[in-house]
């Protein structure tokens, strides 16, 4: 059952030892239209800092590692990229091996997505090592279904080898390789490092690729979407604001009471 209730959620999780894990766009701060320019503001960042105090949090998300850690910027932090393919934390540091063929396979891809993405405006592309990501913000419904058909025949080999898949998401066409690797599996792994064995897993996150971790935390901990019900999250919050709030109020439960 999914309960839009940040009252709800917090009587949840107030007496537990929590393990925190957020997504970055969408749930921390607003999807942008060219992704390069989203900022986290100062009190977010208070926020997270704050929590760090109490319990590990860790920032999840579809970005690359170097990207997501320059933009949260606070090294209390544990940061998984790429979808779960990097992690940098206090004692862990994890990298999928993608192997040389699928790297070859996204490189010609970035190559393809690179024309597309300098031949129309509103189109950002993103190379991100292990994935790479077109976003079109700039695009109407309709000619995203065009853009999407376009580049789904443009990179038809390379989905037929089986190296390549795409996925997609909120404004975005993402390439990734044919690993299912995902953020369920990174967080999955984290539970079982040091830092946070005996925690109380929770995951925050808007979107499609989030709904992996929704799973890894079935009967183990809680999920909970932003701005949807239909990823099989325990709970939904409205929007970015509403996870603030509930945050800031995790903020404020004192180690020593648990
Ligand atoms: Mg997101």
């Amino acid at each position: 059952m999914n309960k839009s209730s940040n009252t709800l959620i917090l009587a949840k999780l107030c007496d537990k030892k929590l393990a925190l894990f957020l997504d970055f766009d969408g749930t921390l701060t607003e999807v942008h239209a060219d992704p390069g320019k989203t900022q986290l503001s100062l009190e977010v960042k208070e926020i997270l800092e704050r929590l760090s105090e109490n319990f590990p949090v860790s920032i999840v998300s579809g970005r690359a590692l170097d990207d997501l850690r320059q933009k949260v910027s606070i090294p209390s932090l544990t940061y998984v990229g790429n979808h779960g393919m990097q992690i940098f934390g206090l004692e862990e540091t994890f990298v999928y091996d993608i192997g040389s063929k699928a790297k070859e396979a996204l490189n010609e891809a970035s190559g393809i997505l690179f024309k597309i993405a300098n031949s129309r405006p509103g189109l950002v592309l993103e190379d991100k090592k292990f994935s790479l990501s077109l976003h079109f913000k700039g695009l109407n419904n309709r000619d995203e279904s065009l853009l999407k058909a376009e580049i789904n025949g443009l990179l038809a080999d390379l989905l037929k080898s089986g190296l390549l898949r795409i996925t997609g998401g909120k404004k975005i066409c993402e390439v990734r390789t044919r690993h299912h690797w995902n953020k369920g599996d990174a967080v999955s792994w984290l539970l079982g490092r040091k830092a946070f064995i005996g925690r109380y897993p929770v995951y925050i996150g808007d979107d499609l690729t989030d709904a992996d971790a929704f799973e890894a935390l079935q009967g183990i901990g809680t999920s909970i979407s932003v701005g949807r019900q239909d990823l099989g999250a325990d709970y939904s919050l409205n929007g970015v604001d509403a996870v603030l709030s509930t945050l800031a109020s995790l903020a404020t439960i004192k180690v020593r009471d648990l």
